[in-house]
């Protein structure tokens, strides 16, 4: 394209973009963006530089290059590709990787952005039972068609997409000693797919790996297939980084580690803490609580959403919870435990240097 146009409406509630081949239709809030006489929120600011380039990347990955599948798009029924880890998660490990390498932000800012990511992976049980090719396949019905279960079920090939894309172009960093990268497997792709406009096969990826980084490459690419890709182990980037990067365990307050340690996501219903999410191998699962419980009270302190962090802040990592709670209006009480074993991994990733 000769010029590029980014379409924004700046609105007061909302987030999303959608991708063309020669623009894009960005929405965001309207504190998000640079305003006269008002201090501007950086990281809200950064996460609209982040939409900006994340559509902008794919005017290449997924308006040019695209899966077969897509060819031709078919807009009266699903066009199911098992891809989208590449065609989304590519593009989200790209979009803030290129706010830092244009200067937009640092290091340290680029590592806190790429800790959350991982983080919010690790803290999702749906990780461990969908893996990103299903992930990517099922899109339709299940990413997008989110309920009270899909924490526990369903993992984004956004998220989780780019961590995968980290995590290949730090193998391929080790495997060839910083001779090699994911650029290069980029730049291939784009040569034999984007310049022609030739669809990308559901294998397609292999002979192209094989091609940029060699074939004593295949055995590592075929197990970084089998169990990041179609099977459902966690990445362990913390493995492979650089000497340059340390990855820490990351240092909770005792709010964030209870709250981690009870796994369950609520909202307010007239004045009541309603349950719309409970998690894998938490607290509040193991006491039986389900998504629609009313919650009344912990250990005999009333808790409405005002009151939740100071209750929680007077809890022990390692205790025993009493809970009490309304289901269709009848009253319940339970018990439950608070145990260390039920925090997730988290990192920070630190800078060595
Ligand atoms: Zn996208």
């Amino acid at each position: 394209f000769q010029s590029y146009l980014f379409l924004v409406n700046a609105v007061l509630a909302g987030y999303g973009g959608l991708e063309h081949r020669n623009s894009t239709a960005l929405l965001c809030k309207r504190d998000q963006i640079p305003q006269m006489n008002t201090p501007l929120d950086e990281s809200a600011y950064r996460e609209f530089l982040g939409l900006c380039s994340h559509e902008y990347f794919h005017a290449w990955l997924v308006k040019r290059i695209q899966p077969q599948a897509f060819q031709p798009y078919q807009l009266d029924r699903r066009n199911h590709t098992r891809l989208l880890w590449l065609f989304e998660g590519f593009t989200s490990y790209y979009d803030d990787l290129q706010l830092l390498r244009s200067k937009r932000i640092d290091l340290k800012t680029y590592l806190k952005l790429v800790a959350n990511n991982w983080n919010g992976i690790l803290r999702g049980p749906g990780r461990l039972k969908q893996s990103l090719a299903d992930s990517s396949f099922d899109a339709w019905t299940k990413y997008y068609q989110a309920d009270e279960n899909t924490p526990n079920a369903v993992v984004s090939y956004y998220g989780k997409g780019a961590l995968l894309a980290l995590g290949l172009d730090l193998k391929i960093r080790n495997f060839t000693k910083n001779r090699l990268s994911l650029d290069d497997i980029i730049r291939a792709i784009w040569h034999k797919h984007g310049v022609t406009l030739e669809g990308i096969a559901e294998d397609g990826l292999d002979t192209i790996v094989i091609q940029v980084i060699g074939s004593d490459f295949t055995k590592t690419w075929n197990e970084f297939k089998t169990r990041y890709i179609f099977g459902s182990e966690d990445i362990p980037v913390q493995r492979w980084l650089p000497n340059t990067i340390t990855a820490k365990p990351k240092s909770h307050s005792k709010l964030e580690k209870i709250k981690l340690q009870l796994g369950m996501r609520h909202t307010e219903v007239n004045g009541w803490l309603k349950i719309t999410h409970v998690l894998d191998g938490g607290a509040a699962q193991l006491a039986g609580l389900a998504p629609g419980d009313l919650l009344a009270s912990i250990n005999g302190e009333r808790v409405t959403t005002a009151r939740l962090d100071k209750v929680l802040t007077s809890l022990n990592p390692e205790q025993v919870l009493t809970i009490c709670f309304y289901r269709d209006d009848l009253e319940h009480e339970c018990m439950t435990v608070l145990d260390l074993n039920q925090l997730p991994d988290q990192f920070d990733l630190i800078p060595t240097a």
